[in-house]
C-alpha cells in the first residue's frame, strides 16, 4: 500500500516530546518533509530534528509557538510558509492534563490554561491551516484527542472538557472542509507511557490499576499512535473525515463488564 506521503507538508505541535515526538520520527520515516512546533526545550526539539536528518525529506525544520497564543501561531505558520510554501497536514498534538482538583477546589487560571491550550489552541492552528488547506483543495488536520472525550476523569474536568470539544470542533471543522477536499480527524490514544502520565506507571498501585482498565494488557507505547496519525493522514485513509479513531488497547470497551454485570 503506497501512503503517498512522500515530500508531504507536515506540522506536528507539542512535536518535541512523547506522541509528538515518535509522530514526528513516523512522518519523517514515511518520507514526509515535517516541522517540529515546540514551546519550551529547543534542544529537544533539535535534537529530534538532528535523529530525523538521514531520511527521505531531510532535516525537519523546527518552529517555536505557544498554541495559546494567536499571533505565536500565526508566526509559526508564516515560518512554515517561508520553508515550503504550505502545509498539506496540521498534527494538533500539544496539549497539557492541567493539575488535579475537584470542581469546587479548582484554580480558575489552571482551568483556563487547560482549555487554552487543548481547545482554543487547535483550534487557531487549525485556523491557520485551513486557510492554506482549502484554497490548495487538500490537506489533513488530525487532533490528538483522548479517551477522556468519551470517559469521564474525577479532577480533571477542564482536560475533559477539552478533548470532548475538541473531537466536535473537529466534526464540524470536517463538515465545512469536506467540499474542499479537506479531511478533519481525531485520535483518541489511551493511556500510553509518556511524561504526561509517568507518576502513574512509576507508581506500582497506580499501574496495577490501569492494568486493570486496558483489556489488551499493556500500556500503550508512542510508537502505536504515531503509526495510526501516519496512516489516517495517509492516502490510506482518503474516505474518512468527521470522525474519532480510538488507540486505547479497549479502554473504552468497558473491561469492567468483562466477567458479567
Ligand atoms: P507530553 O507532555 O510529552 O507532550 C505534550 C507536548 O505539548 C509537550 O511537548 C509540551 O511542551 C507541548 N505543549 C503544551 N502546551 C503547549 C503550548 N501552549 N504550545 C505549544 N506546545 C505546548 O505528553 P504526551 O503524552 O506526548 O501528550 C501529547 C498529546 O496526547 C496531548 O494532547 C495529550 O493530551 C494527548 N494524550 C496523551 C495520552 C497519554 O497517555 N500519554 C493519552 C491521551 C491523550
Amino acid at each position: 500500500m503506497d501512503l503517498h506521503l512522500e515530500q508531504k507538508r507536515v506540522l506536528v505541535t507539542g512535536g518535541s516530546s512523547g506522541l509528538g515526538a515518535a509522530i514526528v520520527k513516523a512522518f519523517a520515516d514515511a518520507g514526509a518533509r515535517v516541522a517540529i512546533n515546540y514551546r519550551t526545550r529547543p534542544e529537544a526539539a533539535e535534537a529530534l530534528a538532528d535523529a530525523c536528518r538521514h531520511t527521505a525529506a531531510g532535516r525537519p525544520i523546527t518552529v517555536h509557538a505557544d498554541v495559546a497564543d494567536p499571533q505565536s501561531v500565526e508566526s509559526m505558520f508564516q515560518a512554515v510558509d517561508q520553508a515550503w510554501g504550505g502545509v498539506d497536514v496540521l498534527i494538533n498534538n500539544a496539549g497539557m492534563d492541567g493539575a488535579q482538583a475537584l470542581a469546587w477546589e479548582a484554580d480558575i487560571a489552571d482551568w483556563g490554561r487547560v482549555i487554552d491550550t487543548n481547545l482554543k489552541g487547535a483550534f487557531l492552528c487549525a485556523h491557520q491551516a485551513l486557510r492554506r488547506m482549502v484554497p490548495q483543495k487538500s490537506g489533513v488536520i488530525l487532533n490528538t484527542t483522548s479517551v477522556h472525550e468519551t470517559i469521564a476523569w474525577s479532577g480533571y474536568s477542564a482536560y475533559c472538557a477539552s478533548k470532548a470539544g475538541l473531537t466536535m470542533m473537529a466534526r464540524t471543522l470536517a463538515q465545512e472542509a469536506a467540499p474542499h477536499g479537506v479531511r478533519v480527524l481525531s485520535l483518541a490514544p489511551g493511556a500510553i507511557r509518556t511524561d504526561i502520565n509517568r507518576n502513574v506507571w512509576e507508581d506500582p498501585e497506580g499501574h496495577a490499576d490501569l492494568m486493570r482498565k486496558i483489556p489488551l494488557g499493556r500500556m500503550g507505547e508512542p510508537e502505536d499512535i504515531a503509526d495510526m496519525a501516519v496512516v489516517l493522514a495517509s492516502h490510506a485513509a482518503r474516505y474518512m473525515t468527521g470522525t474519532t479513531v480510538f488507540v486505547d488497547g479497549g479502554m473504552t470497551d468497558y473491561p469492567d463488564f468483562a466477567h458479567g454485570g
